[in-house]
Order: structure tokens, then sequence, then C-alpha cells
């Protein structure tokens, strides 16, 4: 429907946005992605956000860590490569990203005040796609010149109360909604409103809302899961729009059949991964 920007991902409107894997296809040909996630007590965070990228399709991928974080990235990750930051607990600079395909962030990453400078260089240095989440996102809600910084497309995940940190109160569902269309347009960027029927909003206005999920994902770690598969579809060249609208259908559908597994009560954001795939 051209007449309205309301638009609603079900199972076809996704599918089309699938890209096949090719027969002659390498793991160059799936991108490197760089997911810069975790500090102390948080490394679960970057770990889940991994994993859930590496089984969305990525090529290669890099974490990149706190140097007390190498050990349980490395042992709990064994097909991603690690980095570390100079940093015990934090990450404090930027890594290498030469050869990255895109970049995710936020994940367990804290908000010191040295995270905080590092997330401004990656903003200003990236030549590739962006999502940013979790305390990237706090860190962006403080420091609101950053905004200005955000590469034309990045993509923004915030769950509500984040989302009220970054652009303010709403005192409903609709307002809320008009709010995000307006900074999505201000800013250029992409925001997956996060929650039931997750609403995917363009810069152009259109919103997306998404089919599937349950309130079984509404546990600790989820989110960081969705990041994983946001970053790797980024990775692969999925344009932003695609990979967002994709992204956020596959996250929930992953979420619906480890609900089926074992229901809602018992998930975990471990089981969204392992249910992940297309
Ligand atoms: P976060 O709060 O960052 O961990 O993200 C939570 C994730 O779980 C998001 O992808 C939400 O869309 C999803 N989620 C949380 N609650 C629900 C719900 N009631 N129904 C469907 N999805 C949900
Ligand atoms: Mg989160």
């Amino acid at each position: 429907n051209t007449e309205t920007p309301y638009h609603f991902t079900d199972k076809p409107e996704a599918e089309k946005r699938i890209k096949p894997r090719q027969k002659f296809s390498h793991k160059g040909t799936f991108g490197h992605a760089v997911l810069i996630a975790g500090s102390f007590g948080k490394m679960g965070a970057a770990v889940l956000s991994a994993k859930a990228c590496l089984r969305s399709g990525v090529g290669l991928l890099t974490m990149h860590v706190p140097a007390r974080g190498y050990e349980i990235a490395q042992i709990s990750v064994p097909e991603a490569m690690t980095t570390v930051d100079d940093a015990e607990k934090h990450i404090g600079k930027v890594p290498d990203l030469s050869s990255a395909t895109a970049i995710g962030i936020g994940p367990g990453l804290g908000q010191d005040a040295a995270t905080a400078k590092m997330l401004e260089k990656v903003l200003e240095q990236a030549k590739v796609p962006i999502i940013i989440d979790a305390d990237a996102l706090n860190i962006l809600s403080t420091n609101q010149h950053l905004l200005y910084k955000l590469p034309a497309n990045t993509i923004l995940t915030p769950h509500p109360k984040e989302f009220q940190r970054l652009a303010g109160e709403s005192s409903n569902e609709f307002e809320r909604l008009a709010i995000a269309r307006a900074f999505a347009a201000r800013y250029k960027v992409i925001i997956c409103l996060k929650g039931a029927n997750t609403a995917v909003i363009l810069p152009n206005g259109e919103v997306h809302f998404n089919a599937t999920g349950n309130p079984g994902m509404a546990t600790g770690g989820t989110g960081d899961v969705l990041t994983g598969v946001i970053t790797s579809l980024l990775a692969q060249k999925y344009d932003p729009a695609d990979a967002a609208i994709l992204g956020v259908y596959q996250h929930g559908l992953a979420g619906d059949r480890a609900a089926e597994a074992r229901g809602q009560t018992a998930l975990i954001a471990s089981d969204v991964v392992e249910h992940l795939g297309w």
C-alpha cells in the first residue's frame, strides 16, 4: 500500500529480502563483522551477540573486548577472532577497522568515559555500516552531540527505556512512534523500537511492524542476540533497511522456535541463538 507509511513484516515480506548463498562463494564473500562489546561482568552480552552474528551467516567475525575478556571470548566463541583493548575492564580504544565490512557496538559495553570517547572516534572513522545498541545507546543519550556524528542509515536498537533516554518521554505508544519517526528523519538513522511487534522505522518515515516474537523473549540477553544478527547481515552487504527488517524478523522467528521447543518460561537468550537460521 503506497498510501500509508505502515507496513507489516510477515514471512513473505521477510523472505523476499533474503540473498541466497551462491555455490562459488567463500568466506570472503560474506564479509567481516567487527563486534565491539563487553566489559567486566558483562562479557555474556558480547558472547551472545557474537554467536548470533556467526549463526546469521557472516564470513568472519572479530570480537573486540577488554583485556580481561580475552579468554572468555576465545573459549566461548572459537569461531571468532579476538582482539583486546589495553584496558582490563572496559574498551577505551578504537580497534582495527581496516578490514571490517560492518561494525556492531554496544552489548555489555559499559559507560566508562574512555568508552564514550572510543564510540565518538568509531563514528568519525567508520567507513562501513554500523549498528548501535545497549550501553552505546546510553552513551549517545548522555552525549547528545554525538547524534550529529551518526553516519546516514546507522541502525539503533533501543528497548523502550533506552529510547526514552535517547529521545525523551512519551505518554503512549502512538506518541512514541511519532517521536521515533521524527528522530529517524532528523538524524537519518534506522530505529528498531524493540518490544512486542518491534517497529523498524526508516529515515523516510516508513514503519515496518514485525510479526514474529513472543513474551518468552523478555529475558536478559535477547537484545544482544538481535545486535549480532543485524551486524551479520550488514557485514554481508545487506542494505541497512533490509538488514534491520529481516534481522528483526529472523530474531523473532528464532524466539518463536525456541518457545516451541521448550516453552516461554524457560526460554533464555542462548536458546534464541540456537534456533537462528533460514
Ligand atoms: P533487550 O531489552 O535489549 O534485551 O531486547 C529484548 C528483545 O526481546 C527485543 O528484541 C524485543 O523485541 C524482544 N522482546 C521483549 N519482550 C518481548 C515481547 N513481549 N514480545 C516479543 N518480543 C519481545
Ligand atoms: Mg539490550
